[in-house]
């Protein structure tokens, strides 16, 4: 039985690719950090078949334990503080888990190791948010990077890192450039589940108005579920690299918005979405949009839920659990 060791094993990519693992056959190990951390027993309710491994990314010493109990033969480091805003307040924190977090988790793999004919393969979570004030259109993997938040400058950092210690000590490190993932299991900050969360609301007359920040701004938005299995792809080649996941298409602000609406059979949105200065960013990402050649030519992956289908399940996803909670 193959083993995986996970990282952010209780965010959204750490619950999608514990269950695409998990029916692969693999034994699944996800770090959690803390004492009494509440997600630990909701992790425990619906998954059980992972098994929850003490760590934190900001404390070597445990990683480097975790990595020797579990031995695994693939690490999966998707833990990070994930949230843009959050960056900006933040910053050192930011800096600390989601940039030298990197460093510390390549370090125990690198002293751990692994078998010698088996040594253990490294998955780091980059991200499209790297680019920031993109250089080129489409952003491939050579697109030079410019991000615009504390957390996109730490993932570069975390990033370059992966290359480094690939280059430097040989290990089997591959970077996934992921462009924006969402799903029913995005958390309510995110600008996807917050409008299908309160699109839901408002249908149901829970809510009476959606207030957000900057909607002049275009992503280019997968289905995470379908990600998951672009990062496993990746530890499964001959060789590692870095790989851009993405759609090659993009989508604005205000699309989301009306489709979310459109889906719970609101036509006239605008009556509805009120902007508020405080959600407004002090530098944004304006336009991303990926180039997935390589991961389809190399990998054979591509993505199977395309956005209408997206907005349509997480505005049916939100309108189920907002009505069982009438
Ligand atoms: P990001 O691409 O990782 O920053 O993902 P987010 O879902 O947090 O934000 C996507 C875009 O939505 C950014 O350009 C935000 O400025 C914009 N946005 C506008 N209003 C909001 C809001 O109320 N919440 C969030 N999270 N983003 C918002």
């Amino acid at each position: 039985m193959p083993r995986a060791f996970i990282t952010g094993i209780t965010g959204q990519d750490g619950q999608h690719l514990a269950e695409f693992l998990h029916s692969k056959g693999y034994e699944v190990f996800g770090m959690v950090k803390g004492q009494n951390n509440p997600k630990l027993t909701a992790m425990r309710d619906e998954f059980p078949y992972v098994e929850p491994v003490p760590g934190d990314l900001a404390d070597l010493p445990s990683l480097l334990k975790a990595l020797e109990s579990t031995q695994p033969d693939e690490v999966y480091n998707l833990g990070a503080i994930s949230f843009v805003a959050l960056s900006f307040n933040q910053a050192e924190l930011t800096a600390n888990i989601t940039g030298l977090g990197v460093l510390r988790m390549l370090e125990a793999v690198r002293m751990v190791g692994g078998a010698t004919n088996n040594p253990i393969r490294f998955y780091q979570a980059s991200s499209s948010e790297m680019f920031g004030k993109v250089r080129e259109i489409p952003q491939t993997e050579r697109t030079p990077f410019h991000p615009r938040s504390p957390y996109g400058c730490a993932k570069v950092f975390g990033h370059d890192i992966t290359v480094n210690y690939r280059e430097s000590y040989g290990l089997y490190a591959c970077s996934g450039i992921l462009f924006n993932h969402e799903g029913p299991r995005r958390g309510l900050e995110f600008v996807t589940r917050k409008v299908t969360n309160a699109v839901a609301r408002i249908k149901l007359g829970l809510q009476e108005e959606l207030v957000l920040g900057n909607l002049d701004f275009k992503r280019d938005w997968g289905y995470a579920g379908d990600y998951v299995k672009a990062m496993w792809l990746m530890l499964q080649q001959d060789e590692p690299d870095d790989y851009v996941v993405a759609t090659g298409e993009t989508h604005s602000g205000e699309e989301l918005v009306r489709l979310a609406f459109e889906e719970a059979g609101i036509d006239d949105w605008q009556r509805y979405v009120r902007q508020d200065q405080k959600f407004f960013r002090p530098a944004e990402v304006d336009l991303l949009i990926g180039d997935p050649a390589k991961a389809q030519d190399k990998l054979g992956w591509k993505r199977e839920v395309d956005f209408p289908s997206l907005v349509k399940m997480m505005v049916e996803n939100d309108l189920r659990i907002e009505s069982a909670r009438r």
